[in-house]
């Protein structure tokens, strides 16, 4: 039995104003499928008796739009609203890919993407893709607001720094015309299954197709937090992309990932397979 105590606010200003009186005495609640877990299994700081702020009730909190430059996605959007989103199909389809891989369709309606954020965990599903585009998270307290890059708002497993009096009110993802970006992961099973490694990358050629402009690597689940191979991505934009070079990218990335043997997999494997996944994507993208 649950001695739960939740508050509901019905809008965003009555939920800020609840989080900066109660700071680390209330906890933000918007699908539950991971706070709730943590409760039943009294492996929050909470205990089996916390203070809850469901958000569910704030409408100005769910939101997909776009502008000029940026998506922008509110707190209460779920894995399923992005799947059928028509912006986020036109202009960020590796994030359909990877939103995708998320545990089953009843978590996917009540899981939030801001929620898979603030959870932290170097397996999750939706990161390394927002690593690659260089997404930024919108903290917001009563009285400020302020816009961070995504690497630095996560800092190890189920941490951030977010502040005790603030919320997340918005993720913004640039649009990256005329990048080929791609997600794809490892593990046990295809649904209800942690990843093993996930690698997501965001790539755009120069003008002649022949060397890499720009490359951006991240790979989930090979260190505390999702990591950027920016060695590897270095490497790559040095010379025409041949599978030489594929092959010179595919030993350095093993070097980039510090991963760790655990219930799921071993270092050795999680170090092999980012680099199979990597030298899969740069294959597809020399022939594309
Ligand atoms: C059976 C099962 C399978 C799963 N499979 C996967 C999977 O395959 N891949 C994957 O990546 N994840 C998976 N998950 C994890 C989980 O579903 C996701 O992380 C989900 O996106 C969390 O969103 P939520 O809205 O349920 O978050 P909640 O549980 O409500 O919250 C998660 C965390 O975010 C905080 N939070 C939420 N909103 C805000 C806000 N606006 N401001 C500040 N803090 C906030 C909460 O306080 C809490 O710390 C699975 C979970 C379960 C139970």
């Amino acid at each position: 039995m649950y001695n739960l105590d939740i508050e509901t606010p019905k809008s965003l200003m009555e939920a800020l104003t609840l989080k900066n009186k109660f700071k680390d005495g209330i906890q933000p609640l918007a699908g539950g499928t991971d706070v709730l877990v943590l409760v039943r299994n009294k492996l929050g700081k909470w205990g089996a008796s916390p203070r809850l702020l469901n958000l569910t009730q704030i409408q100005e909190l769910k939101f997909i739009t776009e502008n000029d430059g940026f998506i922008e996605i509110g707190p209460l959007t779920t894995h399923t609203q992005i799947l059928e989103s028509l912006i986020i199909k036109q202009y960020f389809p590796a994030f359909v890919k990877a939103v995708a891989y998320v545990g089953s369709p009843q978590i996917r309606n009540l899981g939030t993407i801001i929620g898979n954020i603030c959870r932290a965990s170097p397996a999750a599903d939706s990161l390394p893709v927002l690593y690659a585009r260089d997404a930024q998270i919108q903290i917001q307290t009563i009285n400020n607001k302020k816009i961070i890059p995504i690497e630095e708002f996560i800092t190890g497993p189920g941490q951030t720094v977010l502040p005790n009096n603030a919320l997340v009110t918005k993720l913004i993802i640039p649009k990256l015309p005329n990048y080929i970006g791609d997600y794809t992961s490892i593990r046990q099973r295809i649904a209800l299954s942690i990843v093993v490694v996930s690698v997501a990358i965001e790539a755009q050629f120069n003008q002649e197709k022949r060397r890499l402009e720009d490359i951006r690597i991240s790979l989930g689940a090979v260190s505390p937090t999702i990591i950027r191979a920016r060695k590897t991505e270095k490497l790559l934009m040095t010379e025409k992309l041949t599978f030489d070079l594929i092959m010179e990218a595919k030993t350095k990335v093993k070097t980039e990932c510090v991963p760790i043997t655990d219930i799921r997999s071993n270092k050795e494997y999680r170090q092999a397979m980012t680099s199979v996944l990597l030298g899969r994507f740069l294959d597809k993208l020399i022939r594309s």
